[in-house]
Formats: C-alpha cells, structure tokens, sequence
C-alpha cells in the first residue's frame, strides 16, 4: 500500500470520528431544499455501520483525490502526510452524506415527464383484462411508445425528472430552435419570463404560420422554479 492510500485510511477512520460528535451539536441542512435535518435521522444513520462505512469511504476517497492531485501537500520535514487543519475540510463529508440521504428519502419525488416538452401527463399502454376491465399494471412489453397529452406527439419513451414535492406545472411556453443549438421564443409569447396556460401554448404553435426554426414550434412544460421570477399570464389551471 502506498502512502496515499495509507493516509487516506487513517484520515478516514478519524475524520469521521471527529465530525461525528460535531454532527449532533450543528445544524445539518439538505443540499437543495435547505431544510435542516431531525436528530432521529442523524442518530440512525451515523449510528448504522453500513453508512458509516460508506461515509468513511467517500471521505478516503476525497483525501486520495486530493493528494494524487497535489502529492506536496500535508508533508513533514521527514517527507510524512499528516493532518493539518485543511484536512478537516473533508470531515463534512459527513454532513453532506445526511444531508443528501434525507433529501432523497423526503424531500425529493421523481416523476416521468415527457423528452419533448418535460410534461407529466404522458401515458404508456397496457394491457386490459376484456371481461373486468382490470388493468394488468404492467406497460406492453413489446411496444415501447408513450403518448404525451400536452404536446400531443408519441415517443420511444420518457424521461425521469426529480424534483421537490412543492414543484408543479405552473404553465407553458412555446419555442423554437434556430437550427445552430439556439432556442428562440415565439413571437406571440411577450417576454421570456411569461407563463401561458396550454390553450394559449397550442393557439402559438398552430397559430399563423410564422417561421419554427428547424423543427417549428415546440411546447415547453414549466415547473416552479424553471423560470425565474415568472408573470402567470392566465387565471385558473394552466392545462385548460
Ligand atoms: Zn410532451
């Protein structure tokens, strides 16, 4: 084993030990949503040896990282690694261990959307029982297409996007593409920032035939926090 690796191990092992107490006096907060983890959590998690070492392992990684990229750092006169108060910086690996699995476990869902415009209300098929009408639950096997309802256009399939629970469709834009990786807004849209409801969205995209781009207009699903600062130019539900 080399000396990287040898230090990496040692750091890892005392590291963790470290931020492990530090853990319960502060505040851990989730990476994305902000929302400051509950004690029950930290407690099962930094007491659960299967995280612990998962924990210990990203850390003996970032330190092996870290040296394979600057071999000088954190030497003795005798040519030795040892901890210098920057090696601490890594012990946050902890923190941001639980910080990412509380996330993931409550604060983030995922849900399917649809590769064109990144709508939810695409639809697969599936098989129906004649007499009962009983759905088998399970997509047809050899027929990979989805339908999405927004933009109205089939595909091979659909993508999965996460997001936080508070995140919904708040409306639609339509755009286009200038055919050298440029997106352009339809005209009839008044800013970029403009929200429309689905209605609207369509009456662009069928409207007057004014020029797409290469591929004519395309409808785009917005979701809280898509677009900064968004103006909802409709009232009521924007799938209208
Ligand atoms: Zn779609």
């Amino acid at each position: 084993m080399n000396k990287i690796e040898k230090f990496a191990i040692a750091m890892s092992e005392l590291l963790f030990d470290l931020r492990y107490d530090d853990a319960f006096c502060t505040e851990i907060t989730c990476p994305n949503t902000g929302t400051v983890v509950p004690d029950e959590f930290k407690d099962k998690i930094l007491d659960d040896e299967e995280n612990k070492k998962k924990i210990k392992e990203e850390i003996r990684l970032d330190i092996v990282h870290h040296l394979t990229e600057r071999p000088d750092d954190w030497k003795n006169d005798k040519g030795e690694y040892e901890y210098r108060v920057e090696t601490f910086d890594y012990a946050y690996q902890v923190d941001a261990w639980v910080g990412k699995l509380y996330e993931n476990q409550n604060e983030i869902k995922t849900v399917w959307v649809c590769t064109n415009c990144g709508s939810d209300n695409v639809q697969a098929k599936m098989w129906v029982n004649v007499n009962t009408n009983k759905v088998s639950g399970e997509a047809m096997e050899d027929d990979d297409e989805y339908w999405c309802d927004d933009c109205e256009q089939h595909h091979s399939k659909v993508k999965e996007r996460t997001m936080m629970p508070r995140q919904k469709i708040i409306g639609y834009q339509v755009e286009g593409h200038d055919g050298v990786g440029h997106h352009i807004m339809h005209p009839d849209m008044e800013a970029s920032f403009c929200v429309y409801n689905l209605a609207e969205a369509k009456e662009m995209i069928h409207g007057e035939a004014k020029t797409g781009g290469h591929d004519g207009w395309q409808l785009l699903t917005i979701w809280t926090d898509d677009v900064e600062e968004p103006t909802i130019m409709f009232e009521g539900d924007p799938r209208l």
